[in-house]
């Protein structure tokens, strides 16, 4: 009979747990047993996380500086994490974000190229430092947050949704390039999500609130929830892609609003 693999209590490891979905990932997965590595620019933030956490549910917890856009620090934050733990098993590439909302022909080359360096490159850099890692533990499951943006463009948004589909690309390909290894691989897709999001990308916190005025967004934790889901399932079993949206959310451009 085969050795099952799967760990008691994976390993898992967050880029962006300072806020939003990568924090509340964090908390679902830690009251789930999971030991974790939590990394972000704000560290103090997910320093403070990893020790209450730790000290809530009696895992153990690693917690460090990370800049996604930078492959030394990626790689020292996935090498530090597993060897801090003993391990790694789960990788949630979470940390991404959109800034500002501009037509292609009028957006400033900083400011694509910090969408393209982040929630591609970084997703790239974290897999890449962590596949080793994953095999030498023996089981996997990779995360990427994608986005409705990686499915449907919308006006303004060229950049970002270009983000959001080269993930798609990436997840796919590497799909077929891990099968036959016990590395499972889900991208979930969401829409509207109320947090810090809608801030970053407008630096306007009267303008982040218009975008889910009159609605109901998903939270943080209906994403969570699908993490905790897709990983708790067989072992035999993948789901590939999760696309969730608000119930008030049909598509990019069609979102019920009671005002
Ligand atoms: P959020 O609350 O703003 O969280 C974003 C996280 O990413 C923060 O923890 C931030 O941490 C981290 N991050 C950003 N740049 C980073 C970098 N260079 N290096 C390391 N960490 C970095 O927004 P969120 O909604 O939770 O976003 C999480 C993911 O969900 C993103 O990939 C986003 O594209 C995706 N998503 C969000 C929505 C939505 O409506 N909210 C919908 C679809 C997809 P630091 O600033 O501390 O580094």
């Amino acid at each position: 009979m085969e050795k099952p693999m799967r760990p008691e209590h994976p390993i898992a490891l967050i880029t962006g747990a300072s806020s939003g979905i990568g924090e509340a990932t964090a908390r679902l997965l830690a009251a789930n047993g999971c030991h974790l590595a939590l990394g972000a620019r704000r560290v103090n933030l997910v320093k403070e996380l990893g020790g209450e956490l730790a000290a809530q549910h009696g895992i153990q917890t690693f917690a460090s500086y990370v800049d996604v856009r930078d492959s030394a620090s990626v790689k020292s934050f996935v090498d530090d994490a597993a060897k801090a733990l003993g391990g790694l098993h789960v990788v949630v590439a979470n940390a991404g974000l959109a800034k500002r909302l501009d037509r292609v022909e009028a957006i400033s080359e900083e400011t694509w190229q910090l969408m393209l360096h982040t929630n591609v490159e970084g997703v790239i850099r974290t897999f890449q430092a962590a596949l080793p890692h994953i095999r030498k533990s023996g089981w996997g499951h990779l995360f990427t947050i994608g986005s409705v943006a990686g499915h449907n463009v919308y006006e303004n948004g060229g950049v970002y949704c270009a983000s959001k589909y080269a993930l798609r690309a990436l997840v796919q390909t590497l799909r077929i390039e891990l099968c036959g290894e016990p590395i499972r691989l889900t991208s979930v897709d969401p829409g509207l999500v109320e947090t810090n999001f809608s801030r970053v990308r407008l630096e306007d916190d009267a303008k982040a609130k218009a975008v889910y005025q009159g609605m109901t967004p998903l939270v943080a934790g209906d994403i969570a929830e699908c993490i905790r889901w897709a990983l708790a399932l067989p072992d035999h079993v993948n789901i590939d892609e999760i696309i969730i949206a608000p119930r008030d959310q049909a598509s990019v451009y069609k979102v019920h609003r009671k005002m």
